[in-house]
């Protein structure tokens, strides 16, 4: 029986790993849409092999290209905000939200509206959008399946488990590539040191924000909507091997980890299979050759990210949208050259601080609202288009 998917953000690294998982077991899988910004050759190309029934690039301006790399294939083609909506509120079995940021939550929430099953790695999405988008998975009886390898390692220590009986959940982090690097050093911190990742190989944007360790600060954030113990119940320890994805303590004193190879094709099949299993290309743990498993608190003073993101969800309302949204611009300006790497941070602490802090969302109108003041004022404040 063949399966239909659509891939939201076909063309980065997470939707590359699950193409790959669905080319390894093709006849099981019909593609329906699969969508990208710009990269009209790449996406197209991808569109012909998996034989998808549209393509989409959200960059207007790249339809042109995209329309003349399909051209006789009968893949249907289109561009912009609303195509990428249309097409994610096609019907289908899972669909994986792999955009990069806050532009993945229009077609996301488009997905949940119909009530289907959706592979969520676009973590974003899930931060601005929080109690809105937990409420629409309500409402239309939709399934949100985490793929970010933290957020799934722990779905799956609650498989057999009660939430109510959870007395902590452990996220674990890597550190990044500059953990233990001197406060002078990430100063002078170039763009192509901080996405060098130690143990994991993503998209730029994901790489900086693991630097900064923003990445676990939505990472908490996206933690606490999907598994709703309790701010006071979540935690971050800095685990630099990133063999344990994440941990579930319960009452009684046990604590159940889910370990796997740095590879993110491991908790994307955990999705596309669940709940049952598939098989993987993945090479197994050698635990005796990874040796050491160390553990160690986060450090706020050099990474305030995590107190910034935790603040913000304590806060709540409009807060997370407005961190993404400021980290979101801050980022693209360290990768542009424009911004010193220390100052990703200070930029999120500025515009939570200098916001008045609009009324709580209660639609993806009123997230998308917020999301675009707070991106014009941290673009402002670092004045960069
Ligand atoms: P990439 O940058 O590699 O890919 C992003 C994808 O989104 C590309 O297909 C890109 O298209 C598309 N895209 C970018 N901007 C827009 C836009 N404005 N409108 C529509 N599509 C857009 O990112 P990753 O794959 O690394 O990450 C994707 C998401 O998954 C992020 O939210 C990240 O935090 C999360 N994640 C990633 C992990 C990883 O290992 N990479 C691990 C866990 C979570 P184009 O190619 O045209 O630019």
């Amino acid at each position: 029986m063949t399966r239909s998917i659509t891939i939201l953000g076909a063309t980065g690294s997470v939707g590359a790993s699950t193409l790959d998982l669905i080319r390894r077991n093709c006849d099981e899988w019909r593609v329906v849409a699969l969508t990208a910004n710009c990269s009209a050759i790449e996406l197209a190309k991808l569109a012909r092999e998996f034989g998808a029934e549209i393509a989409v690039v959200g960059d207007e301006s790249c339809l042109g290209e995209l329309r003349e790399a399909l051209a006789g294939s009968g893949i249907e083609a289109a561009g912009g905000a609303k195509a990428l909506c249309e097409a994610a509120s096609r019907p289908v079995d899972i669909t994986v939200g792999a955009i990069v940021g806050c532009a993945g939550l229009g077609p996301v929430m488009a997905a949940i509206e119909q009530g289907g099953t959706i592979a969520l790695a676009n973590k974003e999405a899930l931060v601005s959008a929080g109690e809105v988008m937990t409420a629409a998975v309500e409402k239309h009886g939709a399934t949100l399946l985490p793929v970010d390898s933290e957020h799934n390692a722990i779905f799956q220590c609650l498989q057999g488990g009660k939430i109510e009986d959870v007395r902590w959940i452990t996220l674990t982090a890597s550190g990044g590539p500059l953990r233990t690097w001197s406060q002078e050093q990430l100063e002078n911190t170039t763009p192509a040191q901080a996405v060098a990742h130690p143990n994991w190989d993503m998209g730029a944007k994901i790489s900086v924000d693991s630097a900064t360790m923003m990445n676990k600060g939505l990472e908490f954030i996206e933690a606490h909507h999907l598994f709703p113990v309790g701010l006071d119940r979540l935690r971050i320890v800095v685990h630099p091997q990133s063999v344990i994805h994440s941990m579930v303590e319960y009452r009684d004193g046990s604590t159940l980890a889910q370990l796997g190879p740095s590879d993110m094709r491991v908790p994307i099949a955990s999705c596309l299979a669940w709940p049952e299993r598939m098989d993987t290309p993945c090479e197994p743990l050698d635990l005796p050759k990874i040796g050491e498993l160390t553990f160690f608190e986060p450090d706020e003073e050099r990474f305030p990210a995590t107190r910034l993101a935790r603040e913000a969800v304590q806060h709540g309302g409009a807060a997370p949208a407005i961190l993404n949204a400021a980290n979101e611009v801050a980022v693209a300006a360290f990768l542009a050259g424009h911004l010193p790497f220390t100052r990703i941070a200070l930029t999120v602490e500025a515009i939570l601080q200098e916001s008045n802090m609009p009324p709580p969302p209660v639609s993806l109108d009123d997230v998308l609202d917020v999301d675009q003041a707070a991106r014009a004022r941290a673009r402002a404040m670092l004045e960069v288009a």
